[in-house]
């Protein structure tokens, strides 16, 4: 049988655990479950030591992870989930056991009073540090989830005209996405037109669109569980100078990121090499968010293309670069694309077309 990416993974947590001194790690956080397993279900808990990894989960469950689950010993649990924990630590005489910075209260309470001898420490990150690098299963993901971004883009197109409603749209890019064989919208799509689209997390209303309007539209898809990432503002009809203005540096920000992202560059060198020519075009206040993000089964995770972020950037990091001038009460402009580093650089994985001419749009 051919290795599935797991196994790697859970290798490296086990490498990464001996290095923390930790005998074992409790992973509850649903991201990271289905990095390790590709379990999609709402309960497991899984327990990875060393050498041995246990997924703990109930009935709803069992039979799906028995016939899938490689490298882990299966438990059914039936009622106290925590006691099984504790149970099989004692079994495996395994004391400092690490949990996820994101495990809430009451199942840290219950891990406690199950068996107070174990000591639970918090060591955060320790999956996502993985997770940052994506592999190459995960790319193929990624760039299908991409390339349907565009092919949505492609579609809704013939909507973007006076009197189409913003939630028209937004249901169209819905319906498309599932049509196209995604599993969903990645997050809920923006679709921000005329002065709403200063707002860079615009809620999509009622507005129909006028001539003369810019539309933002900021969508992503969810495809085998990875997510994608894409941006695009249209001139409806027409663009006034000072639309075209801010486009074109927004553009040209951009491209500066695109052409400078390298491995070895810092995730602040890349915010600024965007930032800069904002700033020296006379719209750095009007720039108010970091350049980008990571993206892969969460559509926001590290690392984090901001002012201040040292984090140095390397191959296989999957990342959008998302410069954008919003002029509170008038209007924003936001150009996004997914990238993934490379060994010389960066290569773009959204394609639709941006230069000034495709984005204004004929009606
Ligand atoms: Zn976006
Ligand atoms: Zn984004």
């Amino acid at each position: 049988m051919a290795e599935t990416p797991y196994e790697p993974r859970l290798k490296a947590l086990q490498h990464a655990l001996t290095r923390k001194n930790l005998d074992a790690y409790i992973v509850l956080d649903r991201s990271n479950t289905f990095y390790l397993t590709g379990f999609t279900g709402t309960f497991s808990i899984l327990l990875i030591g060393n050498r041995a990894a246990y997924f703990i989960t109930d009935f709803r469950y069992i039979e799906r992870v028995r016939a899938h689950l490689a490298g882990f010993t299966i438990v059914l649990s039936k009622r106290n989930h925590e006691r099984t924990v504790a149970r099989i630590a004692r079994r495996k005489s395994w004391k400092r056991i690490g949990f996820e910075e994101t495990i809430t209260y009451g199942d840290l309470e219950r891990l406690r009073n199950a068996d107070r001898r174990l000591q639970l420490q918090c060591a955060r990150g320790m999956i996502e540090a993985l997770r940052i690098k994506k592999d190459q299963a995960e790319l193929l993901s990624i760039r299908k989830a991409a390339a349907t971004c565009d092919a949505v883009f492609a579609r809704i197109r013939p909507l973007l005209r006076p009197g189409t409603a913003e939630k028209q749209i937004e249901r169209k890019i819905r319906t498309t996405i599932e049509r196209l064989g995604g599993q969903s919208e990645a997050f809920p799509t923006i679709v921000a037109s005329g002065p709403n689209s200063s707002m860079p997390h615009y809620e999509t209303g009622s507005r129909t669109l006028q001539k003369g309007d810019l539309v933002t539209i900021d969508l992503g898809v969810r495809l085998d569980g990875y997510c994608s990432d894409i941006t695009r503002t249209f001139f409806i009809g027409s663009a006034s100078r000072e639309q075209r203005r801010i486009y074109e540096v927004v553009l040209e920000a951009q491209k500066r990121a695109l052409e400078g992202i390298k491995p070895g560059v810092a995730a602040t060198q890349a915010d600024r090499l965007a930032r800069s020519f904002i700033v020296q075009s006379g719209y750095g206040k009007f720039f108010g968010h970091g350049l980008g993000h990571g993206v892969g089964i969460d559509i926001h995770e590290p690392p984090y293309l901001r002012q201040e972020d040292k984090t140095l950037l390397y191959p296989g990091m999957v990342i959008t670069i998302e410069p954008g001038i919003y002029i509170p009460g008038k209007m924003g402009v936001r150009i996004e694309d997914l990238a993934v580093v490379t060994d010389i650089g960066c290569e773009v994985l959204t394609l639709t077309p941006k230069d000034f001419s495709a984005a204004v749009l004929r009606i």
